[in-house]
């Protein structure tokens, strides 16, 4: 697909597993994470990816907080992000937990796809069974909510299309290359070329590098024509030593993609690029209903 000269940028705000200690401006509540989606997509933020935490601030897949929260920021009238919610927030869940927000609320428009399983070093196993990824796909499709196919190495691409043969997954696919996670592919040139160049022409691919690797893939995802994700899920650092916000990072993504030559898509010419239909009016007028 001829995505033009228009770059998506995703924040990936929380994460499942990184605690505040390392970095305090990791967004934790509904609140905090509402207020820290509208703050990057004031700074260009066309997607959110959304995890939440319990109130210990373990990773949870609680369905009533990914309602709370996607209340909250649609309650910002004016802010029409996409909001992408993950699939895979929390290690200790069962399949059906994992897809009970997906199943059943509004207002979600993405939904993270892990295509696979693997040693997630050191940590443990993070587990994508077929039944699991089946039952996941299909409910996306039912749903209409748009799968972002998450790809930690390059036999995941197979995972994807065997989905797609099956019917159960809707080809074009919108693929996200993790990049750099300890027993997954490596965050180099090479890998993220690789990997652009296994996909079919018409889908559309996002990347990003975990924690040192994330500016080196920023810029080679920029260069190989693919869209970006930048947040403190993945990298907590601005630079050596220095803690980043959200807000920071999509800024200086937003920046490099003008200074690339490219323009920042808006969340109204990403879900054109996605194939998303535009933001739903029922969300506009419910967010209007409380004012
Ligand atoms: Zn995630």
């Amino acid at each position: 697909m001829n995505t033009g000269n228009d770059v998506i940028i995703s924040a990936a705000l929380t994460g499942a597993v990184t605690p505040k200690d390392i970095n305090e401006h990791i967004p934790l509540t509904p609140q905090e994470i509402a207020a820290d989606a509208y703050r990057c997509w004031q700074q260009g933020a066309a997607v959110v990816h959304l995890h939440m935490r319990d109130k210990q601030g373990l990773g949870t897949m609680d369905r009533a907080r990914f309602d709370e929260t996607i209340r909250l920021l649609r309650d910002y009238q004016d802010c029409d992000v996409i909001i992408n919610c993950t699939t895979s927030g929390d290690s200790r869940a069962s399949d059906e937990d994992r897809m009970a927000h997906v199943s059943a609320l509004d207002g979600i428009e993405m939904a993270s796809w892990d295509a696979g399983s693997f040693n997630w070093m050191p940590g443990g196993v993070f587990i994508n069974s077929p039944q699991f990824l089946g039952r996941l796909a299909e409910i996306l499709t039912a749903r209409g909510i748009k799968p972002e196919v998450e790809i930690f190495d390059s036999g995941m691409l197979g995972v994807a299309s065997y989905f797609v043969e099956q019917g159960k997954l809707r080809a074009p696919l919108h693929y996200q290359f993790c990049l750099g996670v300890p027993g997954g592919m490596p965050a180099t040139v090479e890998n993220l070329l690789y990997l652009s160049q296994q996909i079919p022409a018409n889908a559309t691919w996002s990347a990003f590098g975990i924690g040192k690797h994330h500016l080196p893939m920023l810029y080679t995802a920029l260069a190989l024509g693919g869209h970006i994700r930048v947040g403190l899920e993945d990298n907590v650092y601005f630079s050596k030593g220095v803690k980043a916000t959200n807000a920071q990072l999509v800024e200086r993504a937003a920046q490099a993609i003008r200074l690339f030559g490219k323009q920042v898509a808006t969340p109204a010419v990403a879900r054109n690029i996605l194939g998303l239909p535009p933001l739903p009016v029922s969300h506009k007028a419910r967010a209007y209903a409380g004012h």
